[in-house]
């Protein structure tokens, strides 16, 4: 969601002549834009900014901004503990920053503007500099959550939920596309309750609208609650050919008595049969989820209630966080707090027994063969030499089911020579690691869905 908010940021400071800059040293403006979703991620906030504080004393003119929620939180606060930031700005406050930036910049005064206001700003989409340079994209599709789970800070700072509607997004969607972009990730606190405050379509239908759109290749989401994950929804996984075989599912906890501390309105059982029904109807479905350890009172039984339910659902991935209090939500006034110590050792469990499953899932699809939409050069790849133009090249992209796979274009039979960022190619999957695959360009056989890409401008 941040990713998608920076882009937005850096949209509407374009007419006031800033652009993006590769190099911090050389900003006139520095805006950082935050989460508040863990303690952890808030220290690293004060972190950063504590470090451009140097900075600004050596250019006096320079302009820092903090926005995102943490600014929504904290507000004022910020610049009274933090001299040296500018600007402070909340989470409905994006289309007001040309605003506050030229109220800086005329009268060099300290700003904050945290008002939320209702509904999502829409001011234009956001195209690349240069085209085809990112082929995959977030679109926010619903901001802001009604769900209130103790734990999280969400409701509070991101506000009531709201829907964007149809048109707006597909209108988006559309505009990537002529943009060069062939994979969406619709984003949501709880995809599942799209559109029904508003009286907007469902969920499984915007899928089915953003499905039809001509060009685009792939389509993913994320979040989903468990509890409102419909069948409509499943069977989309089933009828949209678009629709990547991956969800994201986060389940918290596997005790129920925890599961209820936390408000989240569904039980370990309910959690494992919906992972039953997706199974039967998507058998290759990839899933993946996220983990609490050491909320308040979380015993030792309950623990192992989670370590057991990880072990039961095989999970594709996982996400897992130590508990951490956010002012505001519920949790943070409960009592048996986990000790640090006790929260690391829970955390390093789960994610050992994962580790596990992740190479076991990666490993048995060795020998396979995957449609990959290739997303760029792979982090390894290198030029070797300059002047000949030489290079090593290696590629990067995902199978439907999220996993990262990477070859070599010359690597195989179908590709020397072709440029092929923005392209579905078919890989045999010929090695697996704990986090990628390695794979093999296979020649082409019969051209199924969407294995037609353009030439790509990616040099
Ligand atoms: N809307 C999504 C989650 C968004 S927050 C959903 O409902 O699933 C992403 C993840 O951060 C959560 O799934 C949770 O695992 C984690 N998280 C949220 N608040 C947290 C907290 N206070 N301490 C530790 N982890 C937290
Ligand atoms: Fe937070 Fe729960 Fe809303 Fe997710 S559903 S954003 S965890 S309150």
């Amino acid at each position: 969601m941040n990713v998608y908010d920076s882009d937005r940021i850096a949209m509407v400071l374009k007419p006031l002549g800033y652009k993006p800059s590769s190099f911090l040293k050389m900003a006139d403006l520095v805006i950082v834009n935050t989460c508040a979703i863990r303690e952890k991620a808030e220290q690293k906030v004060f972190s950063f900014l504590g470090r451009l504080a140097d900075m600004k004393r050596k250019k006096p003119d320079l302009i820092i901004g903090v926005g995102g929620c943490v600014a929504q939180q904290e507000g004022a606060r910020i610049m009274d503990r933090m001299a040296h930031v500018d600007l402070v700005f909340g989470t409905s406050a994006i289309s007001r920053l040309p605003g506050l930036i030229e109220k800086i910049e005329s009268e060099r005064c300290q700003v904050a503007d945290i008002e939320m206001t209702p509904g999502i700003d829409e001011f234009g989409f956001v195209a690349d500099e240069r085209r085809n340079e990112k082929i995959t994209r977030f679109v926010t599709v619903m901001q802001g959550c009604d769900n209130f789970c103790s734990y999280c800070v969400v409701p509070y700072v991101r506000g009531p939920e709201t829907s964007r509607p149809p048109g707006n997004i597909i209108n988006e969607i559309k505009f990537l596309v002529e943009n060069g972009v062939r994979e969406v990730t619709l984003l949501g606190q709880n995809v599942n309750s799209y559109g029904q405050k508003e009286g907007l379509c469902s969920f499984p239908e915007l899928l089915a609208l953003v499905n039809d759109i001509d060009g685009l290749l792939r389509i993913r989401f994320t979040t989903s609650h468990p509890k409102d994950l419909s069948e409509d929804l499943m069977f989309a996984f089933k009828d949209l050919e678009k629709l990547c075989g991956h969800i994201h599912l986060p389940v918290q906890s596997g005790s129920n008595r925890i599961l209820n501390l936390m408000n989240r309105k569904y039980t370990r059982e309910l959690y494992l049969e919906k992972v039953k029904m997706l199974r039967n109807l998507c058998p290759d479905i990839a899933i993946t989820s996220d983990i609490i350890v050491g909320f308040p009172g979380e015993t030792v039984p309950d623990f192992e209630k989670t370590l057991e339910l990880i072990k039961a659902v095989e999970f594709d991935g996982l996400f897992a966080f130590k508990y951490s209090d956010r002012p505001k939500a519920a949790a943070a006034r409960l009592p048996g707090k986990i000790s640090e110590q006790e929260k690391k050792e829970r955390l390093q469990k789960v994610l050992d027994q994962q580790d596990h499953y992740t190479t076991l899932k990666n490993e048995a699809l060795v020998g396979s063969i995957q449609d990959i939409l290739v997303e760029g050069y792979s982090k390894r790849h290198r030029v070797i030499d300059r002047h000949s133009r030489q290079q090593d090249v290696q590629w990067t992209g995902r199978t439907s089911s999220n996993k990262i796979v990477n070859f070599i274009q010359g690597d195989g039979v179908m590709f020397k020579d072709e440029i092929v960022a923005g392209k579905m190619v078919r890989i045999r999957i010929v090695k697996a690691f704990s986090h990628s695959l390695w794979g093999q360009p296979v020649k082409a056989e019969p051209i199924p869905f969407g294995l037609i890409g353009e030439k790509s401008n990616v040099a």
